[in-house]
């Protein structure tokens, strides 16, 4: 059931996703296909083929000529499928204005293995891409329990990415607030305490066999109307393996099941921060490091990058937003081979210059020139190191420190001698 989230992926997506939204067609022309798990290839180029019969009736030439082009272009690509990843798959596909010249289109042809099962099939044609189903898959998947109380009731839930579900409601047989006449004031009051507390052992009782014993919850939300909520996390009642797990006290508007899905909308916030959550110790562990007189730690683009190459590195962490690319030429003749990391927009401008210069071993100047987003190079040197890399968001506040160490920065194994 638990899952790594897996920054690099994330990023990769994301930055997909990014380009893709970006891109308008000229007509109605760009094809989305969404093919969950365990459906057969010849089954979704079956109904391909009778897209591309229906798209014959398209009245504009160059928009029937860019469908049909799509169309057969993901057939070819599909084919070579005996069967579909264990995720399913999802194709994006037409004639998108190109990067050198937006004057001049191009077909562009995306394939994405997502996370997570793709849950329904999608065939669609627009003129933009359809992303919202792989957004969603793009949440993070832990799972949260909800416990949604106020005095006469509690509901337990389990949150997991955006589906929300019920375990259990219980009542809490505590009496009205209401004392009946004849009946003490003080003693009301007693009788009432009592009950109450009774009911909040009663919920922490519960709680630790749904969270702890059955579904092993990472994080806890507390929610429901009023004081209930409060004085149940501040007293004496929960395991202290779920008060330690313990993210965040919602309000809302009803306990018990209407509260576990008030809770989800409430509490997005706090859902989403979970990973933030993660990002801050890890950068916090950085910014440790990176304080003392000889820590274990390098950052900045070039000392990282050394680290990574010597193999001493233990943990990578690199700006969501580090807008980082390697240049690479190799000189066709006699093998040399050089390299450049450029931020932001001047790739165009430095490619042109690297291909310019004489290479120094032979005096000629061709070269095959190759770019690479920062994080997949970085990425692929991690994976023959056996380091770990972390992408972590820079709108945070951690985020905006780790940032200004040069938006990558190196946990090492050893000092160098
Ligand atoms: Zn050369």
């Amino acid at each position: 059931m638990e899952q790594q989230y897996d920054s690099v992926e994330v990023y990769r997506v994301k930055r997909l996703l990014t380009e893709l939204a970006n891109v308008s067609g000229r007509g109605t022309e760009l094809i989305s296909l969404y093919i969950p798990p365990k459906r057969p290839p010849y089954d979704v180029i079956n109904q391909l083929k009778e897209e591309y019969g229906t798209a014959s009736n398209i009245k504009s030439d160059q928009t029937r000529t860019h469908v049909q082009d799509a169309l057969v272009h993901i057939m070819q690509r599909l084919k070579l499928y005996k069967q579909f990843p264990e995720n399913g798959l999802i194709v994006f596909c037409g004639y998108v204005p190109s990067p050198d010249n937006p004057a001049n289109l191009e077909l562009k042809y995306y394939e994405i293995v997502p996370p997570k099962p793709v849950p329904t099939s999608l065939y669609r044609c627009d003129d933009h891409f359809h992303l919202d189903i792989l957004k969603s898959l793009l949440k993070e998947e832990d799972l949260i329990g909800v416990i949604s109380l106020d005095l006469s009731e509690a509901g337990f839930g389990i949150i997991a990415g955006d589906r929300v579900e019920v375990i259990e409601v219980i009542t809490s047989g505590v009496g009205s607030k209401h004392r009946q006449g004849g009946q003490s004031a003080r003693r009301f009051e007693r009788i009432r305490e009592n009950e109450i507390n009774e009911f909040f052992h009663r919920v922490a009782a519960h709680a630790k066999e749904i969270f702890i014993d059955t579904y092993r919850v990472k994080k806890l939300i507390i929610s429901g109307p009023g004081m209930a909520k409060e004085d149940f996390f501040k007293g004496d009642y929960l395991d202290y393996r779920l008060k330690q797990a313990t993210i965040g006290l919602v309000d809302t508007g009803y306990a018990g099941e209407e509260g576990i899905r008030e809770t989800l909308e409430r509490g997005e916030e706090l859902i989403e921060g979970v990973r933030l959550i993660e990002e801050k110790k890890i950068i916090d562990r950085f910014l440790t490091e990176a304080s003392k007189k000889d820590g274990l730690v390098v950052y900045g683009l070039e000392p990282s990058i050394n680290a990574i190459k010597d193999g001493n590195a233990d943990l990578i962490i690199i700006s969501e937003d580090i807008n980082t690319v390697r240049i690479e030429a190799q000189c066709r003749s006699c093998g040399y081979t050089t390299e450049r990391f450029v931020q932001g927009q001047d790739v165009f401008k430095e490619k042109s210059d690297m291909a310019q210069q004489p290479c120094p071993v032979c005096g000629k100047s061709l070269w095959d020139i190759k770019v690479q987003d920062i994080v997949d190079y970085v990425t692929d040197l991690a994976t023959q190191v056996g380091a770990r890399v972390e992408i972590v968001s820079s709108k945070s506040e951690a985020g905006v420190m780790f940032k200004n160490f040069g938006g990558i920065g190196v946990m090492l194994r050893y000092h160098k001698k």
